[in-house]
């Protein structure tokens, strides 16, 4: 006779671990496993943040949080004014989880290791009595009166599940849940840098400004934030917000596309009236000497040797139309992206189980009794900087939160 599980949480990763835990924590009773088909668990959480997990961000506001996810923002204002970052470092200080602020809004353990977390959820499966099933791949599920899933290694029983497997674009793929016949989005990749074949600039490889604008040929939004040269291309914050808002269309356009650099990030205007009031102040000053716009003076110099203007000369002896042509590069410096590379810091899937079909109130899919999702499977994600982990630890909430009530009334 087969043991039946109350909760099966399929996918050992953040979201899994809050889901299961909440759970357990309200309704101890319950027989709660996870499920993890690799050999470690959290293994996500380890490499996170560059092997320093920002595990969230320092935004407390709901609704300025929702900004931050190109997908998925609008339904997760419930959640996050049920669960929160704030919520988070509660949660995981009241554990003995020190953390801390960086400058830039990004909250890592004070430690400066993810080892922190995994220690952390993992004791604390073990204090409420979790259990952990490592190396145990689910590979197919079937809903009678209750959930059977097969796996590589046994059959088990549940009467509730929680996907929390993850994005899509997993070696293994998703095939094991046909059988639920879930709406999905295909899964398209988001959080990339881009490739620019261009050697000049990747010559450059390393200098970056702290505030750029970045904009993709023909589409009207734009993205601000600081830009890196790398030896392929671009990387940095506004590059990587532009490839998270763009994704889909990025991926349609089979990731060959224009894009423009302000690297300025002011208007052409303010940008136009600066350059000659620096001209007129600096008359004598040779253009390849000047601090302008905080550029770092090697990216300078390529600028103006793109606008083809030698470095030599001074300001006074400077044409109207080279003035144009400089302003112009530093405003729309234009260049053709013809590939990308995943972000090492950070990356995720856009795409998943369709929004419409999750009940936020409780994570529930619809018109599937027992079925819970939860993380990165859901077609969520979040720009860079400690957003993909608080959807994965709020929605994970809100799933145990939802299944550990309805286990402590039917008890
Ligand atoms: C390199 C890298 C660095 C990152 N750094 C950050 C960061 O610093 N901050 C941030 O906010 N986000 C970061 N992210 C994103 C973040 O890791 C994810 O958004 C988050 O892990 C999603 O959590 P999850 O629990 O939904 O899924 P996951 O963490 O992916 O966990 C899902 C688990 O399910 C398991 N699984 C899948 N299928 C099966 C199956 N059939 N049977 C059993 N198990 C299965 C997988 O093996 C996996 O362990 C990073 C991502 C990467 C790739």
């Amino acid at each position: 006779m087969k043991e039946l599980y109350d909760l099966i949480v399929i996918g050992g990763g953040a979201s899994g671990f809050f889901g299961a835990l909440t759970c357990k924590q309200i309704a101890p009773h319950a027989k709660v496993a996870i499920i993890e088909m690799h050999s470690k668990f959290l293994s996500k959480v380890r490499i996170s943040g560059g092997g320093r997990c920002n595990l969230t961000h320092h935004c407390y506001e709901p609704k300025q949080l929702i900004k931050n996810y190109p997908r998925g923002g609008k339904e997760l204002l419930s959640v996050f004014e049920r669960f929160q970052p704030l919520d988070t470092l509660k949660w995981f200080e009241e554990r003995g989880v020190k953390t801390k602020v960086e400058v830039d809004g990004r909250i890592f353990p004070s430690s400066n290791t993810s080892q922190t977390i995994i220690d952390c959820l993992l004791d604390e499966s073990q204090k409420l009595g979790v259990e952990l099933l490592d190396s145990v791949k689910v590979e197919s599920i079937e809903k009678e009166d209750l959930y059977i899933l097969k796996t590589n290694r046994q059959t088990f029983t549940t009467n509730n599940i929680l996907l929390a497997c993850g994005g899509f674009t997993h070696a293994g793929g998703f095939k094991f849940l046909d059988s639920l016949a879930l709406d999905i989005i295909q899964p398209v990749p988001s959080l990339f840098s881009f490739h620019i074949a261009d050697k000049t600039l990747q010559q450059l490889s390393g200098i970056s400004v702290s505030k750029a604008t970045v904009k993709i040929a023909g589409k009207k939004p734009e993205y601000e934030g600081p830009l890196l040269i790398t030896h392929q291309g671009m990387s940095g914050p506004a590059i990587l917000k532009t490839s998270a808002y763009a994704a889909r269309d990025l991926f349609e356009m089979n990731y060959q596309f224009n894009i423009s650099v302000n690297w300025a990030n002011e208007n052409e205007q303010t940008l136009r009236a600066t350059m000659e009031t620096y001209k007129n102040e600096n008359r004598n000053q040779k253009i390849g000497n000047a601090k302008l716009f905080l550029l770092p003076q090697r990216l300078w110099h390529y600028l103006i040797e793109k606008a083809t203007i030698d470095n030599e000369l001074k300001w006074v002896e400077l044409p109207l139309k080279k003035l144009n042509k400089l302003v112009e590069v530093v405003f729309h410096d234009q260049y053709a992206v013809n590939g990308k590379s995943p972000n090492k810091e950070e990356f995720v899937t856009a795409g998943g189980i369709n929004l419409k079909t999750v009940e936020f109130k409780t994570m529930q899919i619809k018109n599937h009794e027992g079925l819970y999702a939860s993380g990165e499977i859901i077609d969520i994600d979040g720009i860079t900087g400690g957003f993909n982990f608080q959807a994965a630890w709020s929605t994970g909430y809100i799933a145990g939160m939802a299944i550990g009530q309805k286990l402590t009334q039917e008890n």
